[in-house]
């Protein structure tokens, strides 16, 4: 079967890869000179197996009235009367309760699993290098209070099988000793040893590469897709702006926080509300942490990824394609100097990007046939946690094709 892979990011590299291996002939497409552009390019780097938290939650609901008075620099909502925003909003609350906000997770830890184990077999399967690690992961809690309440999140995961400690500061320290040195407040942290984390942009780049070479996959990058052509809605070919069609059998829609560019033939796009989100990358320096940091207070996520430091936050819901804003590279810059002090005091030698997080209500990705044209998959709303899931979803994906 012919299948066209819509989309050059870590969902779109991974599906391409998954399906080729699964014996598909395989056309991946991207409108940018090369994969791994889009949200993917400055993320955080985690690869949190064990972080699958959604983000509608009883926690944030009760949060929601600072954000909306703007008393919270780490959120910015830009409300506007548009029928799909407020839709996705409804659903968002609809899924902020105890229940919904657990089974959500559940579901979302068990994908970043086979997302782990997928990412064992590759590997094992390539020789890619993207500064892959099992670096752990601390998240460290402000209080008491909210140290206490995220006891019943970890009992959970246990219950799962997933390894989460709840450790002191002290403790801590001697897990990253760079946390003696940390300016923000520290009651507790819980630690995650067997996180991973990697630079999702070479992982693109790479995976591209060796899909090619190996499975010999057609890439078509600078090609935007526009829509698609169908007969008695069966998918016939994927149409492009600037070029004749691609007769497909069938389209995988891979495209990101972009994939509401082709809400007029899918419909699942306004499932997808783009939230932006900021990077810093420096040059690594002695007394920088190892271990990967999450300050749970400020949002703020560290990852050291080669030779390169990252901080990695904020999330701003604003109009789609609207741009980032500069005035928030300052936000987190300030936000990361206040606690570690010294890293990202030199704004020269600082790599800024922003990149959007595709995110449905549920924070659970899409997986799916389209419900308008037949033959037409989408693997898309990925949120805060799609380089962790990609090849999860990948796997996912490439089953329902078989
Ligand atoms: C600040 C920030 C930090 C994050 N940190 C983490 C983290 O630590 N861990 C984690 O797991 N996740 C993280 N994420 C989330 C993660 O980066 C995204 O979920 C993920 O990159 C989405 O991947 P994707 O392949 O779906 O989209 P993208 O990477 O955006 O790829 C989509 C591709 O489709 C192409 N495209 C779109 N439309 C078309 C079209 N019409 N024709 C042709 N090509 C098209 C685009 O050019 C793009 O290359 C973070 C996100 C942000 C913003």
């Amino acid at each position: 079967m012919h299948v066209a892979v819509i989309g050059a990011g870590v969902v779109g590299v991974s599906s391409a890869y998954m399906l080729a291996r699964a014996g598909h002939r395989v056309t991946l497409i991207d409108a940018e000179a090369e994969p791994g552009r889009g949200a993917s390019a400055g993320n955080a780097a985690q690869l949190s197996w064990a972080y699958g938290d959604a983000m509608a939650s009883p926690a944030l609901l009760k949060h929601l009235p600072s954000i909306l008075l703007k008393r919270d620099p780490a959120f910015r909502v830009h409300m506007r009367l548009d029928p799909d925003f407020l839709l996705w909003g409804l659903r968002f609350l609809a899924n902020a309760s105890a229940r919904r906000w657990w089974s959500n997770t559940r579901d979302i830890l068990m994908l970043a699993e086979e997302s782990r184990q997928e990412m064992a077999s590759l590997l094992a399967e390539t020789d890619i290098a993207f500064h892959y690690r099992v670096a752990g992961k601390l998240h460290l809690y402000p209080d008491a209070r909210s140290f206490a309440a995220a006891r019943s999140t970890v009992e959970g995961k246990r219950e799962m099988a997933i390894d989460q400690r709840m450790l002191s500061r002290p403790e801590a320290e001697a897990v990253e000793p760079a946390l003696k040195a940390y300016q923000g407040e520290i009651a507790g942290a819980v630690y995650t040893p067997h996180d991973a984390l990697g630079d999702a942009s070479a992982f693109c780049r790479q995976l591209g590469d060796f899909v090619v070479r190996r499975y010999a996959v057609t890439a078509a990058f600078g090609a935007r897709v526009v829509g698609f052509e169908h007969r008695g809605g069966r998918l016939a070919a994927v149409r492009f702006a600037d070029r004749d069609p691609l007769a497909v059998n069938a389209a995988v829609v891979t495209a990101g926080p972009l994939i509401r560019t082709l809400a007029a033939s899918l419909p699942e796009a306004r499932e997808v509300q783009p939230v932006a989100g900021y990077s810093l990358t420096v040059p690594w320096q002695e007394g920088a942490p190892c271990v990967s940091l999450t300050d749970v207070k400020r949002k703020l996520a560290f990852a050291a990824i080669g030779d390169r430091f990252r901080v990695a936050g904020l999330a701003d819901i604003a109009v789609p394609g609207s741009g980032f804003l500069q005035d928030r590279f300052s936000v987190l810059r300030e936000a990361a100097s206040a606690v570690l002090p010294g890293c990202f005091d030199q704004p020269e030698w600082e790599q800024r990007w922003s990149g959007e997080r595709p995110m449905t209500p549920s924070s659970r990705p899409i997986i799916a046939r389209s419900r308008q044209i037949r033959g037409v998959y989408v693997n898309a709303g990925h949120g805060m946690l799609g380089w962790t899931l990609a090849l999860g979803s990948a796997r996912r994906l490439a089953q329902m094709l078989a």
